[in-house]
């Protein structure tokens, strides 16, 4: 007679080292992959059944184990579903508990929970059968062969690197791909970095694929995930999903093809909360696992990418020219320095530049500018003493908020009343220095009275809504000029934007880290992507103090091959790709045991053999929400032992962790951004 299976392994969404074993009551069932809820320290989670064995595991007490409470009746979490989860956990130094909690919230977890609605009575089905009969555009010569270069690197198994300007036309060509796959009955996923600034693209893809697409991000609601979700187990039509990189965790059974859109965009990172992964490299790994192929497109290309490419792990497809024709902006700079000598500068904006956008707007077109810092002044500083006002929890300036007429700290959030009295001297003498997007769009309001102005930052555009909507507001016209962050940099199309205007890229520059560069030429890419995009001429107007800064010059020269410059430096100084790399940082209120564990990670790293390792440092910030900062940087060559130093450094930071357990904070981020 076969052994009764009366034990079950179940992984829970929690950072526990390994899955806990429960018991099934008689005459219980359960397969492999199946929801269950289990008792867990005196509450009941939900977790999802991994293995199923006849006996107990040696070593454990029998009265120490609990006894599975419920099966709960949905569609089970598969085989390849969970074995993608181990993939991260391994990669990114995480549990796969950590790793299912990112795939299922708490949200998500009430929403398996409960029961299925009751089908009401049976209407007669109205709904045409799924149609493959997608209407695309025809492509043009240089998309065609594009297309076709593409399907050869597919053949030769290997992931496609789309390289092309902005408006060359890669999205017409991710639908071509998307539509051949879902003819041939597999499901694809197509990443963007950001949702909000999707908008457009939702637009086009429903166009094309109608109720084929499924839209999964992290703005969307619980209930409107979980019907994704559930789609996605139930509903064997295939389907093309349009998310953010958390999407890279949905139930997809059949992938056929994984677009990563802007692969080079850094909000695929998630570094605040584990697994801190990248979603284009977790992308490539899930593709991996379905044997499905993969294109990643940019208009400015990762050096991760482009070293891929080198190394012939990636093919690379080139689609240089601009859909609509048309030359590429022109680039312009203005010298901020020599304007400001020359008392020609107005503000912000140098006179010439004001200039050249009153005949923009005049032409009817529109401008757009763009500042790295949102606030009125980034800083206030007292007149009398010269001391700068702070953040009581973090080392960092305060900075001024004038529609609300707040001090507020970008870090932790805090924020107090402004007045113009010094906290530190008591005299009536605190003076707003520098300008941030608020102040930038008074400026403009006091240079172009009668034109009208809008801004686009965390403060005006906090819901999606009033995103939405001002995005919608510009590309029909009713806004001249947009004022903004990072945030309209991203995707956009609009018809009449004939200027684009970086107010300082000094601040770009000036920011401490190796991929610095790297950034700040693809911002500005980006930007310059942003105008012309209609074959009407164009033009990014850079102001700056440093017009013979490497990433100026560059742009300058007409052959710009930016990328190479960025790789050979990277070559030269050991930095990724060439080596993998590792941040560790460590928390702490108390500065004395900040130290003393940081001394541990050092011994822990020289310990397993880790022979390139900086720190501890201190960053630039060095405290925040009053707990004071070390940081390591670790390098690792990319050999075949690399995996196994991961992991055995990995497993000493998490003994210290839980020695300093509620009080010290560690952090190992596995490809830092
Ligand atoms: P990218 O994704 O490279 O920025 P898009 O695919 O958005 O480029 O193309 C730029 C513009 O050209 C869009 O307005 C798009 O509708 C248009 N376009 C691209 N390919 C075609 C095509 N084959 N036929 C008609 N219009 C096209
Ligand atoms: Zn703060």
């Amino acid at each position: 007679m076969a052994e009764e299976k009366r034990y079950v392994e179940v992984l829970l969404p929690l950072k526990l080292k390994r899955t806990l074993t429960y018991r099934l009551p008689d005459g219980w069932t359960a397969a492999p992959g199946a929801w269950v809820q289990v008792p867990l320290r005196g509450h009941t989670a939900l977790g999802v059944v991994t293995g199923i064995c006849g006996s107990a595991p040696a070593g454990v007490p029998l009265s120490t184990i609990g006894e599975v409470t419920a099966l709960v009746d949905k569609p089970g979490v598969g085989v390849a579903e969970t074995a993608f989860w181990q993939d991260i956990a391994d990669y990114y130094l995480c549990t796969p508990g950590e790793v299912f909690k990112a795939a299922y919230n708490a949200g998500l977890q009430r929403a398996v929970l409960q029961p299925d609605k009751p089908a009401g009575p049976k209407k007669p089905r109205r709904k045409a059968a799924p149609t493959d009969d997608f209407s695309l555009k025809p492509l043009s010569d240089a998309q065609a062969a594009a297309l076709d270069r593409i399907g050869k690197g597919f053949s030769a198994g290997k992931p496609v690197l789309l390289h092309g300007v902005t408006g060359s036309g890669k999205t017409e060509l991710y639908l071509h791909l998307a539509a051949e796959r879902l003819r041939q009955g597999r499901d694809v996923l197509y990443l963007v970095p950001e949702i909000a600034v999707s908008k457009q693209l939702q637009q086009r893809l429903a166009a094309v694929f109608g109720d084929r697409l499924l839209l999964y991000h992290s703005q969307a609601t619980v209930p409107q995930r979980y019907r994704v979700i559930d789609t996605l187990r139930r509903d064997p039509t295939p389907r093309i999903v349009l998310g953010t990189r958390s999407a890279v965790f949905l139930p997809l059974r059949n992938l056929g093809l994984v677009v990563v859109d802007e692969e080079h965009d850094r909000s695929y990172k998630q570094d605040d909360m584990a697994p801190r992964y990248n979603g284009r490299d977790a992308a490539l790994m899930l593709a991996a696992r379905h044997g499905a192929d993969v294109v990643l497109g940019s208009a400015t290309p990762s050096c991760e990418s482009l070293y891929n490419v080198q190394t012939r792990k990636f093919a690379q497809v080139e689609l240089p020219q601009r859909f609509f024709g048309g030359d590429d902006p022109v680039v312009e700079v203005i010298d901020t320095a020599r304007e400001r000598r020359l008392h020609n500068m107005e503000g912000s904006f140098s006179r010439k530049l004001l200039k050249e956008m009153a005949s923009v707007l005049d032409a009817g077109l529109q401008v757009m500018v763009f500042r790295s810092r949102r606030a009125y002044a980034p800083v206030v500083q007292c007149g009398a003493c010269g001391e700068t006002v702070h953040c009581p929890n973090c080392h960092v300036a305060l900075s001024y908020h004038r529609f609300n007429n707040q001090l507020s700290c970008h870090y932790c959030g805090y924020h107090r009343p402004y007045t113009l009295r010094c906290p530190s001297c008591g005299e009536v003498a605190l003076v707003e220095l520098g300008a941030g997007t608020e102040r930038i769009e008074e400026e403009l309001q006091a240079a172009f009275p009668g034109r009208r102005i809008a801004r686009f930052d965390a403060d005006t555009t906090q819901s999606r809504l009033a995103q939405e909507r001002m995005i919608r507001d510009f590309a029909a016209g009713d806004i001249d000029i947009l004022v903004g962050t990072q945030m309209i940099t991203k995707g956009f199309d609009f018809e009449r934007l004939a200027m684009v205007v970086l107010v300082s890229a000094d601040s770009l520059f000036a920011v401490p880290d190796f991929r610095s560069d790297e950034r700040a030429s693809q911002l500005i890419r980006q930007l310059q992507g942003r105008s012309g995009r209609r074959g009407q001429q164009s033009r990014i107007v850079i102001q700056t103090a440093q017009p013979d800064h490497p990433v100026i010059r560059q742009l300058l020269h007409p052959d710009a091959r930016p990328a190479a410059g960025l790789l050979a430096e990277r070559r030269q100084f050991n930095y990724p790709p060439y080596v993998r790399m590792m941040a560790v940082t460590v928390k702490d209120k108390f500065e004395g045991r900040l130290w003393n564990v940081s001394r541990l990670v050092r011994e822990a790293a020289e310990a397993v053999g880790i022979a390139d390792i900086a720190g501890p440092v201190t960053p630039a910030v060095d405290m925040v929400a009053g707990e004071h900062i070390a940081q390591f940087w670790i390098k690792l060559p990319r050999t075949r032992t690399l995996a196994a130093a991961k992991r055995a450094f990995y497993e000493r930071i998490e003994q210290i962790d839980s020695d300093f357990k509620g009080r010290t904070t560690i952090v190992i981020d596995v490809d830092p951004q």
